[in-house]
């Protein structure tokens, strides 16, 4: 199978392709189908032509742009570019334009890359859809009446329509996997430490990563390799560089033992199709030479109701600092108190200040060993659990999401129903862990499906040899 980014980059650099050349027909593109999907938020085509000939200058010159030459990428609106409109989805933001640029930013610039765009998310990265943005929904390219998952449904959507070839999301408990699994394309979530978060706007920090999309898994490897490693900025980066992925890449699994996780597998609400796709690429991975077993982590089915007490906790410590004083939206009123309250009302959507609330209650004098403390009590077990599975297993598999992609409007009515779209993907988070979702064939209505490959910490090397095995076998 061939890697779109990484065989673009291949053209650029030895000068048979000019990178201006794709990011004009990338525009154009663009502007003929994203008004139907809203995929982006902000279209940057000058600065984007303006890097795209910078690195056909540097070919010209006999420079090598770096191993993401002229690659088109997009990046999820809740990562800082200097002096460019960053919204996170909110009309908290309005008007702010951030001093600094993101790590991870700066180290796809250094690489050649070519940023086109800002793309759309659930405000603050609240949800799984994208219906939460302020600034109306992403549309699924497979099918506009449906969604693209969420939170990073914008840059989902954007890479599996074709406008970016490669994206950079954030997943705190799934906002990565579980769009891409709906789309289509290859999403990863990186081991907690692996990808600076610096100029990444908070939500959970202690759950926070940024982590590619990619149509292929060998493209999401190129471009984990390019953000991957410690960063002077972000204290909670692991210290030693990670492995590089291409390498290994094709190494294959013969002799690794794959589990199959069976309470994310056997979850209620998994439809027939989605549980049929793990069954059928874990036989796919017992052909290619890896043992396969049933294994139990019993703390999984906690982890849900661990995920929306902890995340919400640190997101309402996190979003105080929006007052209408450092930041975008100001509601002026007679007195600071009041001007605090009146931005925060005006600026904030439904679903961040359920959280808020949610996280404040969670948080507070009386409430706290109850939920806080009980929710961090059961992160420990799913630790323990995992680390007890991994001594007999090197990656596990289960579903990325439930189901295939849902209509719009089917999950908004009840915020329930839509926190069960993560309940696959929060584990990883809760742990710290690896883990990425691989497309499958298709499920109900003709969607694409994905199957998640999980890992442990720093497990990347061999999570992406078991996700290029499937990949290679997948319908
Ligand atoms: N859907 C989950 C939530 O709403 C996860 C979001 C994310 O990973 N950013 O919190």
């Amino acid at each position: 199978m061939s890697a779109p980014a990484t065989d673009l980059a291949a053209s650029v650099r030895s000068g048979t392709q000019r990178a201006r050349d794709v990011v004009e027909e990338r525009i154009a593109d663009i502007e003929a189908r994203d008004p139907e999907l809203h995929a982006f938020l902000l279209v940057l085509g000058d600065d984007a032509r303006g890097a795209a000939d910078a690195v056909d200058a540097a070919v010209a010159a006999g420079d090598d742009p770096g191993p993401l030459a002229g690659v088109p990428v997009v990046l999820k609106d809740n990562l800082c570019v200097r002096g460019t409109p960053t919204t996170c989805g909110s009309r908290i933001l309005d008007g702010w334009r951030p001093p600094y640029t993101a790590t991870v930013v700066d180290r796809i610039k250094r690489a050649g890359g070519v940023v086109l765009g800002k793309t759309n998310l659930d405000e603050f990265a609240m949800g799984s859809s994208t219906e939460n943005s302020a600034f109306g929904p992403t549309r699924n390219p497979h099918d506009p009446s449906r969604v693209p998952g969420g939170s990073s449904g914008g840059s989902a959507a954007a890479v599996a329509a074709g406008f970016g070839l490669l994206g950079l999301g954030s997943d705190t408990g799934g906002s990565i996997r579980q769009p891409a699994a709906l789309c289509g394309v290859v999403g990863v979530k990186p081991t907690y430490g692996v990808v600076s978060r610096y100029g990444l706007v908070a939500f959970a920090s202690s759950l926070d990563q940024i982590g590619p999309f990619a149509t292929t898994v060998e493209d999401a490897a190129r471009l984990l390799d390019v953000i991957a490693g410690p960063d002077p900025f972000d204290s909670t980066c692991i210290p030693d560089a990670p492995p590089t992925l291409e390498p290994t890449l094709r190494d294959g699994v013969a002799g690794l033992r794959i589990g199959i996780v069976e309470e994310l597998t056997d979850v209620d609400g998994v439809q027939p199709e989605v549980r049929g796709a793990v069954e059928a690429a874990a036989a796919a991975l017992e052909a290619a030479g890896a043992t396969v077993e049933r294994v139990s982590v019993p703390s999984t089915v906690y982890g849900l109701s661990a995920y929306y007490l902890i995340a919400p906790a640190e997101a309402s410590s996190n979003l105080a600092r929006y007052d209408g004083v450092r930041y975008g939206l100001r509601v002026d009123a007679e007195d600071v108190a009041t001007m605090n309250a009146a931005t925060r009302a005006a600026g904030f959507g439904t679903e961040v200040k359920r959280r808020i609330m949610l996280g404040t209650y969670a948080l507070s004098a009386g409430y706290y060993d109850a939920y806080y403390g009980q929710a961090q009590r059961i992160r420990t077990l799913i630790i323990r659990d995992l680390a007890r599975v991994y001594e007999r297993c090197d990656a596990l598999l289960s579903p990325t999401s439930p189901t295939v992609a849902f209509e719009v409007g089917a999950r908004t009515a009840d915020p329930l129903t839509m926190y069960l779209s993560d309940v696959c993907t929060i584990p990883s988070n809760l742990a710290g862990h690896a883990a990425m979702s691989v497309p499958w064939g298709t499920g109900a209505a003709n969607l694409p499906v994905g199957v998640q490959v999980l890992a442990p910490a720093l497990g990347e090397p061999v999570m992406f040899r078991v996700a290029q095995v499937l990949e290679e076998a997948a319908p």
